[in-house]
């Protein structure tokens, strides 16, 4: 069968923590699962990763593991009983220490919340179910009138649509969740609320302190984000369309712009891309989604994203299996057509990134072609999938697993491993063999090889055209 070239996220929870669900949502079509640390203790995480990495080595599968970062959510305090909030009421958040000033009174996990709002600002609560309006602000403490009704209940997040904040990039629940990702080696790490290039590089120096070598993922979920998005674009491993936030804090219409601009900006730069959120979201509770959950998913197909992710879908959903079953469908079915081109606009600046254009512009113009890739550290089997070859697959093999799992993030690449041998034509026969074995090439297929390894310098790109 022809290879799925869009890659699928299933994030784990309660529906999905056995070894039997996980190997399911394998067979069924995910090669990265995710980790949402706003929800998972340190214990779950070491025991659900030891089932991943059993299920993967027993199906003979390279799968990744992506550790959520929770980042620095604002939410309202504890309350005795919910309540339900009628619009004109005035409700008070204050710091910690101080008393209340209003029947209708809680704190906040952000002290620096009022210096950051001004009177007029919107204040959403419970991911945008309640809306109020900043009407006074005093000493450690803001006072809001309610304008959509709604109940209230504890440590709800607040979400502040176009309020420039001064939290920090990375909390001290992240640093502890960074210690995990590192104590477990997990393949990517994503980084909440990253607003800027800086947040970005403030992670990577804090993976690098702490011995991990995973890729990062900047999710981007708010105004601050989508305006500085070259930047972190520029700094990061993989960007994250997180609709979740994202439709909260800006103007809903704008969701699909903003994406649309994401993933053309990620082809220029090239980076991979993620489109997540609410993609099966009605699959939670149904055997079959909607059609227009099957719209927007074909639309993320068509505009190339390397992944798409399942969030309660698969977390705690009733279909896991099913609605990853179904990506896999609605993408083998939207890969026939011809995708979006703004992958034509990639910037090219690098002798490395015009060699792999040449290897990329030599597989399109071949029918049937393949890309054979033999990568060190991933950096070639990367680029050729940033240039979105038009049908060819990119196989890529290398003698590192922890590069074998990254790349399953990447459109178009299958990875193996391998360990490169002392003479490069036994490599190339070994690694042909291997597809050959698998089903995945045909006598008399173009085979487009390109290398930086078959020397030993690195600093050899070579590229050499083979039948099988
Ligand atoms: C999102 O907001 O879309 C998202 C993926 O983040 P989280 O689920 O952690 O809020």
């Amino acid at each position: 069968m022809k290879l799925r070239k869009t890659k699928i996220i299933a994030t784990l929870g309660p529906a999905t923590e056995s070894p039997e669900l996980i190997g399911e949502l394998i067979r069924a079509g995910a090669s990265i699962f995710r980790l949402n640390m706003s929800h998972a203790a340190h214990d779950w995480v070491r025991t659900v990763t030891d089932h991943i990495r059993s299920q993967a080595a027993a199906l003979g599968e390279h799968v990744a593991i992506l550790i959520d970062l929770q980042g620095p959510s604002i939410r309202t305090g504890e309350l005795a009983t919910k309540w339900p909030l009628e619009a004109g009421q005035r409700v008070e958040f204050r710091n910690q220490e101080l008393d209340p000033g209003e029947e209708l009174s809680t704190t906040t996990n952000y002290e620096g919340l009022h210096g950051d709002l001004s009177v007029g600002d919107t204040l959403l609560v419970d991911n945008g179910e309640i809306h109020m309006r900043v009407e006074r602000i005093g000493e450690g403490r803001t006072v809001c009138e309610v304008i959509t009704p709604g109940l209230m209940g504890s440590r709800r997040k607040i979400n502040l649509p176009g309020v420039r904040l001064n939290l920090p990039a990375l909390t001290g629940k992240d640093h502890r969740d960074i210690a995990l990702a590192s104590e477990l080696a997990v393949d990517y790490v994503a980084i909440s609320f990253a607003r800027n290039a800086e947040h970005i590089r403030e992670l990577r120096e804090t993976l690098d302190e702490t011995g991990c070598g995973a890729r990062i993922v900047a999710k981007i979920e708010d105004q601050e984000a989508v305006k500085n998005i070259s930047g972190i674009i520029t700094e990061t491993d993989a960007v994250m369309v997180a609709r979740g936030d994202l439709g909260i804090e800006v103007n809903i219409e704008e969701l699909p712009v903003i994406q649309r601009n994401i993933l053309r900006e990620c082809a220029r730069i090239g980076r991979k891309v993620i489109v997540a959120t609410h993609m099966l979201e009605s699959m939670v509770e149904n055997p079959l989604p909607t059609r227009a959950e099957v719209t927007d998913v074909a639309n993320a197909i068509y505009e190339q994203a390397d992944t798409i992710m399942l969030s309660g879908e698969t977390s705690i959903g009733k279909y896991p299996t099913q609605s990853v079953a179904m990506l896999d469908r609605i993408a083998r079915r939207m890969e026939r057509e011809p995708g979006a081109s703004f992958f034509d606009a990639i910037e090219l600046k690098t002798a490395k990134q015009k060699t792999v254009h040449s290897a990329v512009v030599l597989a399109n113009s071949l029918p049937d072609s393949k890309l054979l890739i033999f990568t060190a550290r991933g950096v070639l089997a990367n680029y050729a999938a940033h240039q979105r070859p038009r049908e060819s697959p990119i196989f890529a093999f290398t003698p590192d697993s922890a590069v074998a799992r990254s790349l399953v993030m990447n459109r178009a690449v299958s990875p193996f491993e391998m360990e490169m041998k002392d003479n490069p034509e036994d490599t190339i026969t070994a690694a042909i063999s291997r597809l050959s074995e698998a089903g995945y090439v045909e006598k008399g297929d173009p085979i487009v090889i390109l290398s930086d390894i078959l020397k030993p310098d690195f600093d050899t790109d070579a590229i050499l055209l083979r039948r099988v």
